[in-house]
């Protein structure tokens, strides 16, 4: 028998889009995402990107700050001790990510610690491959399966992951190793110099390394880089090499400079690359409609529909311009709505 629906993804945007499926009575079937190695390593695990940050401030209804004193005085005393535990930080990313996949389980979405290996869109019902379990079909299917992180391809760099090297400041950036050492971080975004001025609070310096002389980031946050007495930022560079040893992991950088070659080294004690992200979208083997960055096309404005009717697309797998928890969550709540609709008229 087929799903009626199935929820690829398990970010914000595949939990909200559980959330309103599982109250709209289609028990959707939620694949999470498998937690292998591999996933590990290209930073694809169950619960998403946010599972690897630490405090989110600016997800609408979890301030930062002292929680507790928060929930005292936002929820009647009656009440309290049924809310969730709480500290005096705000929520962590993990948490957040947690109480979302509980709140859909509570409503009765059923959850596969599984990914979609691939998918036949060509005909309906659909037909889904798990990586470890059986095939399946599905009337309905919503994508949410986000993006990872982006790496140059280095050998040294792959050699040293987890030893110093990350793509997540957020994430490691406050391990021992890193603390009052010299930190590198590569690119020239908004993600590049908010990690650098991430890492600035605990590194000795941090060197923002550009390939041009200008940054792509957005004036308020250059300037940001650009006045924080730490931070470094090092012009026409590229990596071309994480230097470092087995015992220790990474001891520092071979730059090179993107004009005319010349390296200089630089000694450092981790490597964060912010050179943009890549959406998890090649499990569709070219099965959906593409934009030229690898996003799925959304084909209808302000709806979540994709090139194959009753497939639908939220969060970061479909945008690469508003990235936020609280966006992917808002479009997995619109794929939800227009799943249930689409199935509501007979799934036309
Ligand atoms: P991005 O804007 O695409 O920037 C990627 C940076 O990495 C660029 O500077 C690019 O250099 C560099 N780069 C790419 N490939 C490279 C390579 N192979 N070698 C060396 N450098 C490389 O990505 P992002 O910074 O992750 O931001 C993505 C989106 O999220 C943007 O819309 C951004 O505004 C938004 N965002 C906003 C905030 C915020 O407002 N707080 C924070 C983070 C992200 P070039 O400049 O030369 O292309």
């Amino acid at each position: 028998m087929s799903e009626r629906l199935v929820i690829i993804g398990s970010g914000p945007a595949g939990w909200t889009a559980a959330i309103y499926a599982a109250r709209a009575e289609l028990r959707p079937l939620v694949f999470e995402g498998a937690i292998t190695e591999e996933n590990r390593i290209a930073g694809t695990l169950p619960l998403g990107q946010l599972s690897l940050t630490t405090e989110v401030e600016n997800f609408p209804g979890w301030p930062a700050g002292d929680l507790e004193h928060y929930l005292n005085h936002a929820i009647a005393p009656a009440r309290r001790g049924l809310m969730a535990p709480h500290g005096h930080e705000g929520v962590s990313g993990p948490e957040l990510m947690e109480l979302m996949r509980q709140q859909a389980a509570n409503f009765g979405a059923r959850i596969v610690t599984d990914d979609i290996a691939k998918v036949d869109f060509s005909r309906r019902p659909f037909k889904l491959f798990p990586l470890a379990g059986e095939p399946l079909e599905a009337d309905c299917v919503i994508v949410a399966t986000g993006a990872r992180a982006n790496y140059l391809g280095l050998p040294s760099e792959e050699a040293f992951k987890n030893r110093g090297v990350s793509a997540c400041a957020v994430c490691d950036g406050a391990l021992p190793r890193f603390r009052n050492k010299p930190l590198v971080v590569i690119g020239g975004g908004d993600s590049a110099v908010e990690e650098a001025t991430y890492l600035s609070k605990f590194a000795s310096r941090v060197y923002l390394v550009h390939r041009r002389d200008e940054l792509r980031a957005s004036k308020i946050m250059a300037d940001r880089a650009k006045n924080d007495p730490k931070i470094e930022i090092v012009w026409n560079h590229a990596l071309a090499e994480v230097l470092g040893d087995e015992k220790q992991g990474v001891s520092g950088v071979r730059l090179a400079h993107t004009g005319h070659g010349e390296t200089q080294e630089r000694a450092a004690a981790g490597v964060f690359l912010a050179i943009g992200h890549t959406p998890n979208t090649s499990f569709l083997n070219g099965q959906l409609e593409l934009t030229s960055k690898k996003y799925v096309r959304w084909t209808v404005p302000f709806r979540t529909n994709t090139s194959v009717e009753g497939v639908f697309a939220a969060g970061d797998v479909a945008d690469d311009y508003y990235r936020q928890a609280v966006t992917a969550a808002g479009t997995g709540c619109m794929a939800a709505l227009d799943a249930e609709r689409w199935l509501a008229h007979g799934g036309h």
